[in-house]
């Protein structure tokens, strides 16, 4: 029986191309807001966040292109993202963001090798490496006004969610707990990284690397929507998510 119509499957993208279709989003969004992301780090830091995550984005972006980033396996090439960030990006979040790609990839090699991952899953597991990642290098826990406070919220919904809800609603949710979490690092003091100089006057401001991880959850759930066949609007409507 021929299928009715507009009820065809979506066919099922490969994790290697989803995340590729995460890096290149988070890249082009990175490359929109550098600005802001720098003005947000201008104000309790040095004033580089994003001009130093835009070129390692931007290098990670120009790899893709060129074809010079692993195409077979979906760790191997968040790795190998990461092993650039870490080249390129100088500061705090070069080295936390290329560590956090390097243990997300690894840890997707790892468990995709054992058993096959769905979306969920995947996003799962590169998440807690990140987080890991982070953690493990920076020493930074929830509340200290850190990225990690957009990507532990972002986690814990992932974990929180029902067995059968579909990934899009579920990484969308992460992405929204991702937009609060770096919001509510706004009255905190910091207590990691050059902020944390400032004790009482860095309170007030928005953390500039919880809202690059926000921007970088919100990218993922765009991909995986995209993936999906559900609303291919790219970046049009983030604009402004957390400011
Ligand atoms: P730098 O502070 O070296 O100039 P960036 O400006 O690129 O680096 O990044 C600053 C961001 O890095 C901060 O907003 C914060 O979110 C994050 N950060 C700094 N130190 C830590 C840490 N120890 N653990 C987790 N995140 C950190
Ligand atoms: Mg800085």
């Amino acid at each position: 029986m021929p299928p009715e119509p507009g009820s065809a499957p979506v066919a099922p993208v490969a994790p290697v191309a989803l995340a590729a279709d995460w890096l290149a989003r988070a890249a082009r969004q990175v490359h929109e807001r550098r600005t802001w992301l720098t003005e947000l780090d201008a104000a309790i830091g040095d004033g580089d966040h994003g001009i130093n995550l835009d070129r390692g984005m931007a290098a990670v972006l120009a790899d893709l292109e060129a074809g010079a980033l692993p195409t077979d396996d979906a760790g191997r090439l968040l790795a190998a993202a990461g092993r650039r960030m870490l080249g390129l990006v100088g500061g705090a979040s070069g080295a936390l963001y290329g560590r956090a790609l390097m243990t997300a990839g690894a840890r997707l090699t790892e468990r995709a090798a054992a058993e096959p991952l769905g979306t969920r899953s995947m996003a799962l597991i590169a998440l807690e490496g990140a987080v890991d990642g982070i953690a493990a290098l920076g020493r930074a826990t929830a509340g200290d006004k850190t990225m990690l406070d957009a990507l532990l919220p972002a986690l814990e919904a992932l974990r929180a969610a029902g067995p059968h809800e579909a990934a899009t609603t579920v990484i969308g949710r992460a992405a929204d707990a991702a937009e609060d979490g770096a919001r509510s690092t706004i009255p905190l003091i910091a207590r990691k990284g050059r902020a944390s100089y400032l004790g009482e006057r860095s309170a007030g401001h928005l953390d500039p690397g919880a809202a690059s991880s926000a921007i970088l959850v919100r990218c993922l759930a765009d991909a995986v929507a995209a993936a999906a066949g559900i609303g291919d609007d790219d970046d049009a409507d983030d604009e402004g998510a957390v400011a």
